[in-house]
């Protein structure tokens, strides 16, 4: 058999409820698959227990159906992917790649987040430490397909980062990249306020010698005072009485053409025409939209 040649995916972390800004990223990722007859999975990124909203989960899940979204296969959920991350970890730890860090907050206080490798030659024990990933001191660079070349370097803008916190909690970038390898994901379309992860998980995928997907990185709907909407910024979760209206303003943020008869009709018939019309070359090219200018 061969490989099918679109697989996307739209991950949700149920912190929250989904707001227009998801709503954008899902519609994006969705309309990219289908209108080249791809697959379109779901996967919960349900990492972090304690910043878990209860009803979350259920309510992206509601929120997606009335939207009329249809996903392929199950659910997947990362709280159920524990052992797969432990296996990666444990074995990038035995080889020397990742190392257990017991630094506090405060000792890496004045470094910007940069982390400055105290414990890279130490010899810790992985218990009741963090696992940091050793990075090579090298230019990491992709060209998205809507953002175009972006290019980080790993140590000096990133420094050996987080894999497992201390707490014991998988960190986004190591379970992202498995997950997607192990769901054959060949397309990443998602906000582009994860676009400087990206070069972390090119070289996670380079170490475990996995394929490399394509990248599209929509702008990330941002409030008058340029963040990120959110539950802290009173952003309404999205109502189905709203959905064809913000069906429509989604299309229309991603540069897609809209028609007046679409007012009237139903969720499913807007995405059916969002997926006949697609155009990912008319995104903005962008990386923040502001809301109150999107009509
Ligand atoms: N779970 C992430 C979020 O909700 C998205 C991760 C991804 O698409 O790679 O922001
Ligand atoms: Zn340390």
């Amino acid at each position: 058999m061969t490989a099918p040649s679109y697989i996307g995916r739209f991950a949700p972390t149920p912190s929250g409820h989904l707001h227009f800004g998801s709503l954008v990223a899902a519609l994006a990722s969705y309309l990219d698959a289908r209108s080249v007859g791809g697959r379109w999975l779901l996967r919960m990124e349900d990492l972090d227990p304690p910043r878990e909203m209860p009803g979350a989960q259920a309510a992206i899940l509601d929120a997606l159906e009335r939207y009329g979204f249809e996903w392929d296969g199950e659910l997947v959920r990362q709280s159920e992917r524990h052992e797969a991350y432990a296996h990666v970890l444990n074995r990038l730890f035995s080889m020397g790649l990742a190392y257990a860090c017991t630094c506090s907050r405060k000792q890496l206080e004045g470094y910007n987040g940069i982390y400055p490798g105290f414990c890279r030659n130490a010899g810790h024990s992985m218990d009741n430490a963090a696992i940091r990933i050793r990075v090579p001191e090298l230019e990491y660079a992709f060209t998205d397909r809507v953002q175009g070349e972006f290019r980080q370097h790993l140590g000096r803008d990133v420094g050996d980062f987080v894999i497992r916190r201390r707490d014991g909690l998988y960190a986004y970038q190591l379970a992202v990249v498995l997950d997607d390898a192990a769901q054959g994901v060949t397309d990443i379309v998602r906000g582009a306020d994860l676009l400087d992860s990206t070069p972390r998980q090119l070289y996670l995928q380079e170490l475990l010698g996995l394929s490399q997907p394509r990248y599209l990185h929509v702008p990330l709907i941002v409030q008058p005072d340029g963040h990120k909407l959110g539950k802290s910024y009173r952003s309404p979760p999205l109502t189905p009485e709203q959905a064809t209206p913000l069906l429509l303003r989604a299309l229309r943020a991603l540069g897609q053409t809209t028609e007046q008869h679409l007012n009237d009709a139903t969720p499913r018939e807007v995405l059916d025409w969002g997926i006949a019309h697609w155009n990912a070359a008319n995104i903005p090219r962008t990386l923040t939209l502001a809301e109150a200018q999107l009509r």
